[in-house]
């Protein structure tokens, strides 16, 4: 089964993404956890990526295209992934729909996770404090935020013209947002 996980930054998206790859075996791939390994790492492309991310803008689709391609192969792979942060644009949506169309696969559900604005900022200075990425600023948010009500114009609407696309109230716990989702998983 291959899942989509939509929201704004800091919807909780990663946190859900890795219960639900640990209960069903499928394996989350996050592009912005890539694309920080790759900053970590030092290379050429995080040193690129970096300056982008830290403006709170999207990197170029054939970085991120590229990434996910480099990996969808992976054992790790075989029941399915969870993507999360990723499709950003209709153009990393086509391109992964051909990737799994070459493989006899195909998205199954795209989850649609929303947070109201006032939590997501203290969800973003909470994850700051521990984690202490260099995107979670006030500057940087509000970019980012842009950017998602931006691309969520277009990349949601793409999916939804092929089915439904469900809506997850990313306000609750933790749990209680695990339990919509494997609700909807459940009825898959
Ligand atoms: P995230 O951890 O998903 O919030 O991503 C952090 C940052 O990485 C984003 O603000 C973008 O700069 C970049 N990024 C992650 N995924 C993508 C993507 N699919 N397309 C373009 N940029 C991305």
């Amino acid at each position: 089964m291959n899942i989509i996980f939509f929201g704004p930054p800091a919807a909780g998206k990663g946190t859900q993404a890795k219960i639900i790859q640990d209960k069903y075996g499928l394996q989350q791939l996050s592009t912005g956890d890539m694309l920080r390994a790759e900053i970590e790492a030092g290379s050429d492309l995080g040193l690129k990526a970096k300056t982008l991310m830290d403006q709170g803008m999207l990197v170029p689709d054939d970085v991120v295209i590229g990434m996910i391609a480099r990996r969808i192969d992976s054992p790790a792979c075989a029941k399915g992934a969870i993507f999360d942060g990723f499709p950003r644009t209709v153009a990393q949506a086509e391109a992964l729909d051909d990737m799994l169309a070459a493989r006899g696969k195909k998205i199954d559900i795209v989850m649609a996770l929303s947070v109201d604005q006032d939590k997501l900022v203290a969800r973003m200075e909470k994850r700051a404090a521990e984690e202490g990425r260099s995107d979670d600023n006030i500057a940087a948010l509000k970019k980012r935020l842009e950017q998602y009500n931006s691309y969520a114009a277009e990349v949601l609407p793409y999916y939804r013209a092929r089915g439904d696309v469900p809506d997850i109230d990313g306000n609750q716990d933790i749990g209680g947002v695990t339990m919509q989702i494997e609700r909807i998983l459940a009825g898959k």
